[in-house]
């Protein structure tokens, strides 16, 4: 039996030279720092394989579950593979030494599993301190002890400091994070400090590994400066197509709530993209759309499984004209501010009936 092809038009489009190019540029303004991709959440809703197979350029992968290790070992990739948040289980040390896998160890519970554990060979190890974001992290002031029992431990390998910045992307800059941390650590630990913001933007902060994830997809890590001024391109292109039309009199309404009233005869087109597929419900009126290339908006309420967009001033536009909800000629982060949130939610949210294509 043939597979069927995906019959609803509604595709994310991936690019793979927009990611090579995007890690190129994370290269350059990185250029003495290996690269640890960060392919977390699917590689930010982009597929873990096809995007780890265009990033093999990488240094190394960052990922969250040993789920996704296994999958990027299985496909072939040797490359350090780092649990970001480390095991969540005593369990996780023994498979992780097997897949040759790096650990980040922030807490207390995962000291202990590492000192239970006798694995097969040496963990390497990112060492995390909580230096102000307070989610993950020891104090600084337990630093010390903690590397001093790790060094111990013939379980663990090698040894990198890693903290993680709350403001690297505003324009107050980082805090005092950087400088605690710095401090903390002495002047030859191997650390890992970058995320996007910080290695666009800070370059002190860059070290042995810098861990871009948002700007590998083409997005800005910036609220005030655009993906393409900082040179990076939409890695997806979210594509549907119109799949009827209506025309509406002065006062009619469209979709739930009718919350858009025509204020004279229009012509409003219906596009396969709704909330299920991950397109956010909180864009109201006016969200920017690409209809044939032309920019237009969204009319009312976002529905399940369709969106409405104004024709008004697009008379060739009909049934089967394709429309672009965000990626090349409308960023992402455009249509995230219209919703209220950030474009990291709108790429991680793809819905999995949402089928991914390479462009
Ligand atoms: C997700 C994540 C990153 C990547 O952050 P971006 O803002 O997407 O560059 C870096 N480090 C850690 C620990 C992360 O969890």
């Amino acid at each position: 039996m043939s597979r069927l092809a995906p019959s609803r038009p509604l595709t994310a489009l991936i690019h793979r030279e927009a990611l090579v190019h995007n890690l190129r540029r994370a290269r350059a303004a990185a250029p003495n720092a290996r690269i640890l991709a960060v392919v977390k959440a699917n590689a930010y809703g982009h597929g873990l394989l096809t995007v780890a197979r265009a990033l093999a350029e990488a240094d190394g992968f960052g990922v969250l579950g040993l789920e996704e290790a296994v999958r990027l070992r299985e496909a072939g990739f040797a490359h350090p593979i780092v649990l970001l948040e480390g095991p969540f289980a005593a369990a996780d040390v023994t498979e992780a030494a097997r897949l040759g896998l790096t650990l980040v160890v922030h807490s207390e519970e995962q000291v202990a599993m590492l000192e239970a554990a006798s694995p097969a060979r040496p963990l390497d190890v990112f060492l995390k301190v909580n230096t102000g974001m307070n989610r993950l992290g020891f104090a600084p002031e337990a630093f010390a002890t903690v590397r001093a029992r790790l060094r111990a431990l013939p379980a663990v390998g090698r040894m990198t400091a890693m903290t993680h910045f709350a403001t690297a992307d505003e324009p107050a800059g980082l805090g005092r994070q950087f400088e605690v941390f710095r401090a903390l650590i002495g002047p030859t630990m191997p650390f890992s400090a970058a995320n996007s913001a910080a290695l666009l933007r800070h370059p002190e902060t860059h070290g042995d590994w810098v861990r871009p994830g948002i700007m590998l997809y083409g997005a800005s890590p910036f609220e005030d400066v655009p993906a393409a001024v900082l040179g990076l391109q939409p890695a997806m292109t979210l594509v549907s197509r119109i799949i009827a039309v209506q025309r509406l009199r002065r006062g009619d309404a469209v979709g739930y709530g009718a919350t858009f009233v025509a204020e004279g005869d229009m012509r409003v087109g219906i596009v396969a993209c709704g909330y299920a597929d991950g397109y956010p419900r909180h864009a109201g009126t006016g969200t920017p759309v690409l209809v044939a290339g032309q920019r237009s908006r969204t009319l009312g309420r976002v529905s399940m499984d369709m969106l409405c967009v104004d024709l008004s001033h697009l008379p060739e536009a009909g049934v089967g004209t394709p429309v672009t909800l965000w990626g090349q000629g409308l960023p992402v982060e455009e249509v995230a501010r219209a919703a209220g949130t950030i474009s990291y939610e709108l790429l991680t949210g793809r819905a999995e009936r949402v089928p991914l294509r390479e462009a």
